[in-house]
C-alpha cells in the first residue's frame, strides 16, 4: 500500500493524538500516584497515632496493674509442663525476697517452703495436674532472708488438646492477715492475762462433753476453782499486783492439771477444769485436793510474800445439759465457801426428805 499526503497528514495526526492521549494519561496516572501517596501517607499518620494511642493505654493499664499488683502483694507465676521451667513476675520474686528476675530453680524454691506447706502443695498440685483442674491454698515460707511469710496461691492448669501443659496462678502476700485472723481467733479462746481458755472456750468444751457423756464409760467432772479474798489484795496493793497473782495462779493450775481436758480463766478471780470421763470421782476429788494446796502457797511477790487461798466445787457430768452440771459445780463451790474456804466440795443432791 503506498503513501498517499493525505493519509501522511493522517497518520502524523494521529501520533500527535497518541502522544497527547499518552502524555494525559502519564499525567493523570502522576496525579492518582501523588493522590494515591497522600491518601495512604494520612492513613499511615492515622495508623501509627492509634497505634501511639493503644502503646499509651496499654503502658497505663501495665502500670495500673503493676500498682495494684504491689499493693495487693499479688504475684503472677507459671511453670511450664513437664520441664518445670518457672516464670514469676517481680512480687513474687519480691515475697521470696530473691533477686527480681533472678534465675528460678524450682527444687530451690520449695526448700524455701514449711515441710508441711511443701507436702500440701504437692498433693494438690499433682492432683490438679492430673484432673486438669486448679486449686487455693495458703502456705507459709521463710523467705530467701530467713523472714517467715504466708501466701494465697492460686492456681490452674492449662491443657492443649488434652495434656497439661502449664500451671499458672497467682500468690497473694496474706502475712498481715494471718496474724490478724491468728491473734483474732486467740482473743476469742483465750484469755489474754493468764493465756489460759476463755470462758467461750470453757463453754464449748462442757457442752460437748456433756453431749458425749451418755457414750462415755462414766462421768467426767467440772471443777470450779474461786480465790479466797482477792479482793482484799487489790484492795491493800492494787490492782496490779492482784493482775500478778492472777497469772502466777493460772500457772500453778496449768502445771496441776496437765492431764485436764481445759484449763480455763472464767470470770475475774474464777476458773474451771473439765477432767475426762475416764479419771473419774476420785481423780476429781485427787486434783481438787491437789489444787487446794498448791494455791494455797504462798507467792513471792518483789520481796513481798503474799497469801492466797483457793474453794473448789465439784460436780460429775451426768446429765446431757451443761448448765446443769456448771449449777450443781457451782452450789458445791458455794458450800466450800461457806464451810470455811480453802477448801473442795463434792455437789450432793438435796436428800429427800419423804425418804
Ligand atoms: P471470796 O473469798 O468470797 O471469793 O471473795 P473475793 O475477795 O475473792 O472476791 P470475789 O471472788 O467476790 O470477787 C473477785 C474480785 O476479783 C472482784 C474484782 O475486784 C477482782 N477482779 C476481777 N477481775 C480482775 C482482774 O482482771 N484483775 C484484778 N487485779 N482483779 C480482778
Ligand atoms: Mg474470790
Amino acid at each position: 500500500m503506498s503513501n498517499t499526503p493525505a493519509r501522511s497528514l493522517s497518520s502524523a495526526k494521529t501520533r500527535q493524538l497518541a502522544d497527547l492521549v499518552a502524555d494525559m494519561i502519564a499525567s493523570i496516572t502522576r496525579r492518582d500516584d501523588a493522590d494515591t501517596a497522600v491518601r495512604i501517607k494520612a492513613e499511615l499518620d492515622a495508623m501509627e497515632l492509634r497505634i501511639r494511642q493503644q502503646a499509651a493505654a496499654l503502658a497505663h493499664s501495665q502500670r495500673i496493674f503493676d500498682q495494684s499488683s504491689a499493693a495487693a502483694r499479688i504475684g503472677i507465676w507459671e511453670c511450664s509442663l513437664p520441664d518445670e521451667t518457672l516464670r514469676w513476675t517481680d512480687v513474687v520474686y519480691d515475697i521470696f525476697d530473691l533477686p527480681r528476675g533472678s534465675p528460678l530453680d524450682r527444687n530451690q524454691i520449695l526448700s524455701l517452703y514449711s515441710a508441711e506447706s511443701a507436702q500440701e502443695l504437692h498433693r494438690r498440685r499433682s492432683r490438679a495436674v492430673e484432673e486438669h483442674s486448679g486449686f487455693t491454698m495458703d502456705a507459709e515460707i521463710i523467705t530467701a532472708k530467713g523472714n517467715r511469710r504466708w501466701m494465697r496461691i492460686t492456681a490452674t492448669v492449662e491443657c492443649t488438646d488434652s495434656r497439661p501443659v502449664r500451671i499458672f496462678g497467682m500468690k497473694q502476700d496474706i502475712t498481715e492477715q494471718k496474724i490478724l485472723l491468728d491473734q483474732t481467733r486467740y482473743l476469742a479462746e483465750y484469755d489474754p492475762m493468764t493465756g489460759l481458755a476463755n470462758r467461750s472456750q470453757f463453754q464449748a468444751k462442757l457442752a460437748d462433753m456433756c453431749k458425749r457423756h451418755d457414750e462415755e464409760t462414766g462421768a467426767g467432772a467440772l471443777l470450779l476453782i474461786d480465790l479466797d479474798g482477792f479482793k482484799k489484795v487489790n484492795d491493800t496493793l492494787g490492782h496490779a499486783v492482784g493482775d500478778d497473782c492472777l497469772k502466777e495462779v493460772a500457772q500453778r493450775l496449768a502445771n496441776a492439771c496437765r492431764a485436764a481436758e481445759i484449763v480455763a480463766r472464767i470470770g475475774g478471780d474464777e476458773f474451771a477444769v473439765l477432767i475426762r470421763p475416764q479419771q473419774g470421782m476420785d481423780a476429781a476429788e485427787n486434783l481438787a485436793r491437789i489444787i487446794v494446796t498448791g494455791l494455797s502457797q504462798p507467792i513471792d511477790h518483789d520481796g513481798r510474800t503474799l497469801r492466797l487461798g483457793a474453794s473448789v466445787g465439784i460436780a460429775l457430768i451426768e446429765t446431757n445439759l451443761p448448765s446443769e452440771v456448771f449449777k450443781r459445780a457451782d452450789t458445791a463451790l458455794y458450800a466450800a465457801k461457806t464451810a470455811g474456804r480453802n477448801r473442795f466440795q463434792l455437789f450432793e443432791p438435796p436428800r429427800d426428805v419423804n425418804a
